[in-house]
Order: C-alpha cells, then structure tokens, then sequence
C-alpha cells in the first residue's frame, strides 16, 4: 500500500510542485486548494498524512488542524508556510501539527522530512493503541477522550498524545528528551514544556497530583507510566 497523502494548498504552481514530486516518489496523492474541501475529504477517506498550507482563501491552516484533531484525525501534518515566525511554529505545535516547512522549501528536505514523519507514526506503537482503562479513568485515544469516575475530562491534543506515548511505554521510563522529539518533534533544550504538560496530566487524571500514582517521575531520568500505579 502506498501511503495516502492530502496537500492542502489554494497555489496552483506551488500545488503542482507538491503533486508532482510526491506522486513521482510513489505516494497516493489528492489535492484540496481550501480548508473546507481539505476537511471534507478527511472525513471521506483515510490519509497518511496531511501537508497543509497556512495562508488559505476560507480558513487558515491552524484552524483546519485543529478542526482535523477535533474529528479524531491522527495522521501527521506538516504545515507549509511563507512565513518564517516562530510564533507561528509554536502555534502550529499547539493546535497539534507534527512539523514545519517556510517557503520557498527545498523538495529534497520537504520529502525526507514527510518520510521521517511517516517512520515514526508507522514503527511507534503508540498508533495503534486505541483505549486504554487505569484506576478510574478510561481513555478513548481514537476520538480523544477521556473520563474520569465517568465524569468526562477535556484533555488538549498534545496531552493526549503525550499520554498515548507514556502508555505504550508502560513500565519504561522516558526522557524528557525523548518526550520532546516524539510527542512535540522538535529536539529543544527546553524540557519544561513536558513539565508543564506532565503537572496538567497529573491535575486532570490522578487523584493527588502532587503524589501521583500512574505518571510517576524517575528521579534525574524522566516519567515512567505504571499500569497498576504506585
Ligand atoms: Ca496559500
């Protein structure tokens, strides 16, 4: 099966840029040139993965994937745009986008980035977990969802699947480092991002947050999930 992969872009040329040398590489390709086409067609077949332009005629691109990560769609996105803000990297994280590509981009670096996305979604077996039950919590990973004592908990995206990786590792424990690359796919230094979305973790699922039984800390290493808890 040749991965499916949708591009999301309103530029003809650049489109066709796309299509070209993605379908030369042996990819299934289709196009969308707008956010509401882009969203009918996720809800219509399954996709790989999702390159998606910023700067669209109806809605721009951090709103078409957040719309996609709201319907449960977790194939990865890269997000094209002209721009080179760091702001909008960050945002494009936050909304649940995997990875970055500024205009005028290279083919060569855009179809090995699109390749290492691919790798990882396809070897981590955080995929194909789809529900998973500790303590009182139940968590639907396919449509997001969690709840706890039956009551339903808003978890964001990235909390999701920073939870989804923790479990498919249960009984291991996991760098920061790792966390970092895997569930943000950057490498930074600044390992207080999963801190920070850990302790929100922790807050939302465990009943005593500052001694957790599930997500526990590995003193000087990382975070370990236990199955069984504490
Ligand atoms: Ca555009």
């Amino acid at each position: 099966m040749h991965p499916r992969i949708l591009i999301v872009e309103d530029d003809p040329n650049v489109a066709l840029v796309l299509y070209d040398a993605l379908s030369a590489e042996g990819y299934a390709t289709e196009h969308a040139a707008n956010g509401q086409r882009a969203i009918e067609a996720v809800t219509a077949r399954s996709f790989d993965l999702a390159l998606l332009d910023i700067g669209l005629p109806d809605k721009d691109g951090f709103t078409v994937c957040d719309e996609f990560r709201r319907k449960g769609m977790l194939m990865p996105i890269l997000l094209l745009t002209a721009r080179a803000e760091p702001d909008d990297k960050v945002r494009g994280l936050r909304m649940g986008a995997d990875d970055y590509v500024t205009k005028p981009f290279h083919v060569p670096e855009l179809l090995a980035r699109i390749e290492a996305l691919l790798r990882r979604t396809q070897t981590s077996p955080a995929t194909i977990l789809v529900e998973y039950r500790f303590g009182d919590v139940f968590v639907d990973f396919y449509r997001g969802r969690a709840t706890k004592k039956g009551r339903p908990v808003e978890l964001t995206t990235k909390e999701i699947v920073l939870l989804r990786y923790l479990i498919a590792r249960r009984g291991l424990v996991v760098t920061r480092e790792e966390l970092l690359t895997e569930v943000w796919g950057y490498q930074s230094t600044n390992t207080r991002t999963v801190d920070v979305h850990v302790a929100t973790l922790r807050q939302k699922l465990e009943d005593n947050p500052h001694s957790p039984h599930y997500v526990v800390t590995s003193r000087g290493e990382g975070y370990q999930f236990l199955p069984d808890g504490v």
